[in-house]
């Protein structure tokens, strides 16, 4: 069989794109080397979202399920656990082959959404961390039921950092601490912490070592933490049960580098359209990139619908649109945005 379009990876761009290209009836096969739903399934599932439009907040893996219902309910076919090693062009058939962990497939269209591709958390890299790790410390978005009654450390200044004290403020005692002078996360978010007398946040403080010793139970688990103030270089040991270190993610995005894409950094270089260099490919959500980019949930769920409508126009042709008008040459100088679907 032919697919009409295979979408690699089914997160909530690669979602997003299969229910445009179902709304246009055509063969849509998602493939995923995990699970579908992406980094909001496998990431921050017990996240709260608060910038989806239409809910006042989502949790991750709620979305998550909506986002995959709706696809599969549109008449995707979705395959979980298949990893794509390889996409190819084959100018003969004027198709793209995927090779998977499982197999391979030919498409008439490509759409390439493999989000930040292998996730790891970034680590903080002090004395304790590797050695307490799954025993007090913790990365991403630790689990409100575990902390409750704890005492709960916060390492980081971006939005997970933000909203993983804020999610836990009922439940845990919690303090959060940054390097640097000024929080990187939502206004949203600073104001309910600094608002919040649940919390105790210190800027310009960094970790020094993380201290454990034998608990009740006789198991060697996390106690306490030393921090320093940047500023003043005074130290505090402060008694902590968990450490949830929420400092980024390292993104592995590796494989595509080997499928002929055009990237900048880590990412496919794509337009408004979501075209990329290859023709046929598009690229939408976290991998792809062009000018005043942004990597969230509601720019991948755009992106993926740009980059569904744009495969119909290059495998079905309609009269409205055509091969050429996706691919015009640019019309001005300096205007290298070719014209996308009305
Ligand atoms: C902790 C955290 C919290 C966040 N909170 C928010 C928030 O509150 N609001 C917001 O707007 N954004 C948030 N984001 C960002 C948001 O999650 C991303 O922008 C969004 O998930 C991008 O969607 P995507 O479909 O491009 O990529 P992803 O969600 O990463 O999905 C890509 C999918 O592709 C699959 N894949 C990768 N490589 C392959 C391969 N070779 N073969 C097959 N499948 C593959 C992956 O398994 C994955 O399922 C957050 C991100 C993080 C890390």
């Amino acid at each position: 069989m032919i697919w009409d379009v295979l979408i690699i990876g089914a997160g909530p761009a690669g979602l997003s794109a299969a229910l445009f290209t179902r709304m246009r009836r055509m063969s849509t096969l998602l493939l995923d080397t995990a699970v579908a739903g992406g980094q909001l399934a496998s990431l921050y599932p017990k996240k709260p979202v608060h910038d989806f439009p239409s809910y006042t907040y989502v949790m991750g893996d709620a979305l998550g399920r909506n986002f995959v219902e709706q696809a599969r309910h549109m008449g995707s076919e979705i395959r979980e656990g298949e990893h794509v090693t390889m996409l190819a062009r084959d100018e003969a058939t004027n198709t793209i082959r995927v090779t998977s962990t499982k197999g391979a497939y030919e498409a008439r269209s490509v759409i390439v959404a493999t989000g930040g591709g292998a996730f790891e958390p970034r680590k903080i890299k002090k004395p304790g961390e590797a050695e307490f790790a799954g025993r007090g410390v913790t990365y991403g978005m630790p689990d409100a039921e575990t902390c409750r009654g704890k005492r709960v450390l916060v390492i980081g200044g971006g939005d997970s950092a933000l909203e993983a004290a804020l999610s836990l403020k009922e439940v845990a005692d919690v303090t959060l601490i940054h390097m640097l002078d000024k929080w990187q996360g939502m206004d949203a978010y600073v104001e309910d912490i600094q608002a919040s007398p649940r919390i105790r946040w210190m800027l310009q403080t960094e970790t020094v070592e993380i201290r454990g010793g034998g608990g009740n139970g006789g198991e060697d688990a996390v106690r306490s933490v030393v921090v320093r103030n940047k500023k003043t270089e005074a130290t505090e040991e402060l008694p902590i049960d968990v450490v949830a270190i929420n400092v980024g993610y390292l993104m592995d995005a590796k494989i595509v580098r080997q499928w002929g894409l055009e990237l900048e950094g880590n990412q496919i270089r794509s337009d408004n359209v979501m075209k990329t260099n290859i023709p046929g490919v598009f690229a939408c959500g976290d991998i792809a990139t062009y000018p005043g980019k942004y990597k969230l949930l509601i720019t991948a769920c755009s992106e993926g619908a740009a980059a569904g409508n744009s495969a119909y126009i290059y495998v079905r042709q309609p009269k409205k649109f055509t091969v050429g008008e996706l691919y015009a040459a640019p019309k001005d100088k300096g205007d290298t945005q070719p014209t996308g679907p009305a």
